[in-house]
């Protein structure tokens, strides 16, 4: 983090820093360092002196001149971290190396982002050897090639060699030095790539796994938790010296435009990502509309970072971090208010990143001591908030599925209901219809007047009784039964009684012929036909005569008047191997009518061909 404009939080610690120091007398002389076979490595913060060039006007004569001069004092509380100054800083310190067998050293600034260092190491002859380092030095030209500025320390044995160190940068001003032997530095080498290897690790094998849940589940969430991850690992790879190392050793313009330009990327990831995540845009309009208008703002900062110094886009880039986050947690408490419970865990997972990224903002700005901590806070922080917000989308996710899976069987439930139901609804209209259909067959098949059958019926009934008697061989009788006189009857008394009449005739036809199993049919008019199945020609004689009688007998009651009535039939009856079409049995009936009606009607006349 740069910045060559002092903020207020720099003002803060320099006062705190001048406070603490006005009560330290300033030495007289550095006590030199003695190195002996017991030491391999060892931070030189507790011993070495430092002064503020505020002018940055010394040279290293001038410098080394004031050293011994005692213009250099102790680092407050022994801590090398002084937040964004200008000018230089010089550190002083005396050595003396006491073991034989290591007469090579290495001196190294454990902090990446520093512009420009520099080594001068006088030695008892007088002779001054100098070195340079820093960012916007060419990666290459590091003594090891290592993401931390590093320079090679000569150290004869039993020789007194004095250390002076210059830092310049519009970074935080950090100068943590530690001195190593070749075998102290390779091992503690071995370490540190063990945890930045777990660290992006992590990192990677997250971006991998939600990628892969990316392209299975296209569920936007998880791109834009890809971006945001992606962008803030660049962040610290950036921070950490490694985008120097490894991406962009050869320019060191780049070593300064990386960090606002991946700070403003993550920035937009991680409003996306929380836009989307907690359905902003659904859920709470007016939040969304800050989201938006904070994403615009970053991307307007980004696309300006390539013109602005960076003294001035980077402090505001990574100001706007802590601002981002504080924006997220805001909205997720209201989302969480609003009973949305996903928020739960996005809000714990922004809550370590947050107390994370504060602790390195504090240390950068000198504010809270370097430890373990403060130094590795972004990486512990957000390494938990990355696995969090990875456990937050998957368990969104299940929700989502979950409440999609309830909502189908809800609607399944409710379709089957409405299906029971309408399959009983229509089963009732089926079962009404079918009543009515067969009512409806019923009427096709009835005389309306009479109730008897009418001739359709007739027609079938005397087929379907013509080819049952085929297999069986039984005799089967036909009546034809017509009304005498009936044209009088209507003209006496009137078209109403005739229908009366009709009405009477049809009732005593069916009160004999039904019980010997007969079907009465209207022929037409005032005729009656009657089919008799099973009956031989004597017992079809018997059933017609009964007829006859008791349509002759019983009177009609009609208009309070009583109407005798009278029906001549002519009878015709199939027997044996004969098997006459219908029609011809119909005319031999009709010629026994006709011959009944001659011979003076009122009477029963069977057909001469069955005699
Ligand atoms: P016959 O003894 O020779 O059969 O003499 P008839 O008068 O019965 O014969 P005709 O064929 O001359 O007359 C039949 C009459 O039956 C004529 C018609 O007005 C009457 N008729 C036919 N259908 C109906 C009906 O539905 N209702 C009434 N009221 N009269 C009917
Ligand atoms: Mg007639
Ligand atoms: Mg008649």
């Amino acid at each position: 983090m740069r910045g060559a404009r002092a903020h207020w939080w720099s003002w803060l610690a320099g006062l705190a820093l001048w406070c603490a120091g006005a009560g330290v007398a300033a030495p007289a002389t550095v006590a030199p360092l003695v190195l002996d076979a017991e030491t391999s490595s060892i931070p030189l913060s507790p011993r070495i002196a430092y002064r503020h060039d505020a002018g940055a006007a010394d040279g290293a004569t001038e410098a080394f001149r004031r050293a011994e001069a005692g213009e250099f004092q102790p680092l407050p509380d022994g801590t090398p971290t002084f937040g964004f100054q200008d000018g230089a800083y010089w550190f002083y310190l005396p050595l003396v190396n006491r073991d034989a067998a290591e007469p090579r050293w290495l001196l190294v600034q454990e902090y990446a982002l520093s512009d420009q260092v520099d080594l001068y190491l006088r030695y008892p002859d007088g002779r001054i050897e100098h070195a340079s380092s820093g960012d916007h030095a060419p990666f290459n030209s590091r003594f090891i090639r290592y993401r931390y500025p590093n320079f090679r320390l000569d150290l004869p044995p039993g020789q007194r060699v004095e250390v002076l160190f210059r830092v310049q940068s519009e970074s935080s001003m950090q100068v943590p030095l530690v001195l190593y032997t070749p075998k102290a530095f390779a091992e503690l080498m071995r370490d540190a790539q063990f945890s930045t290897g777990l660290y992006y690790g992590i990192v990677l094998a997250l971006l991998f796994y939600n990628f892969v849940l990316w392209v299975m589940l296209r569920d936007g969430g998880y791109f834009w938790y890809l971006l945001h991850t992606g962008a803030f690992g660049l962040v610290l790879f950036t921070l950490n010296g490694y985008g120097f190392e490894y991406f962009w050793p050869n320019w060191p313009w780049m070593a300064d435009a990386a960090v606002p330009l991946s700070i403003c990327l993550a920035l937009i990831g991680m409003q996306q990502f929380s836009r989307s995540f907690l359905e902003l845009r659904e859920r709470w309009p007016a939040g969304n509309r800050v989201s938006l208008a904070l994403i615009g703002f970053f991307v307007l900062l980004g696309i300006a970072s390539f013109w602005l110094p960076y003294s001035t886009s980077t402090p505001l880039a990574s100001r706007m971090v802590l601002l981002g986050v504080l924006w997220i947690i805001v909205a997720t408490i209201v989302m969480l208010r609003r009973g949305y419970r996903p928020a739960r865990l996005f809000l714990l997972a922004w809550s370590l990143f947050l107390a994370g990224t504060a602790a390195f903002t504090l240390l950068a700005f000198g504010i809270v001591p370097r430890n373990f901590w403060t130094l590795n806070g972004v990486q512990i922080g957000s390494a938990l908030e990355m696995l969090l917000l990875s456990l937050a989308l998957g368990s969104r996710y299940a929700g989502l599925r979950n409440e999609n899976i309830r909502i189908v069987q809800e609607t399944n439930e409710k379709l089957e209901r409405s299906v029971v139901d309408r399959t009983r609804q229509l089963r009732t209209a089926m079962a009404q219809l079918g009543e009515a259909n067969v009512q409806l067959r019923e009427y096709s098949r009835r005389d309306p007047l009479t109730g008897v059958y009418n001739r359709r019926h007739f027609r079938e009934a005397l087929e379907q009784a013509l080819a049952a008697r085929q297999g069986s061989g039984g005799p089967l009788a036909l009546l034809l039964l017509d009304l005498d006189h009936f044209k009088r009857i209507n003209d006496t008394h009137g078209h109403l009684a005739g229908d009366d009449c009709l009405n009477h005739a049809a009732r005593r036809i069916e009160e004999v012929a039904a019980p010997r199993g007969g079907v009465v049919a209207r022929f037409g008019g005032e005729e009656f036909v009657v089919i008799l199945p099973g009956l031989d020609a004597q017992e079809a004689l018997q059933v017609a005569e009964a007829i006859r009688l008791r349509i002759h007998q019983l009177p009609v009651e009609s208009g309070g008047k009583q109407i005798r009535l009278s029906a001549s039939i002519g009878l015709h009856t199939v027997d044996g191997e004969r098997g006459d079409a219908p029609e011809e049995i119909i005319r031999i009936a009709d010629e026994a009518l006709y011959r009944a009606k001659d011979d003076g009607r009122n009477c029963v006349r069977h057909s001469v061909s069955a005699a």
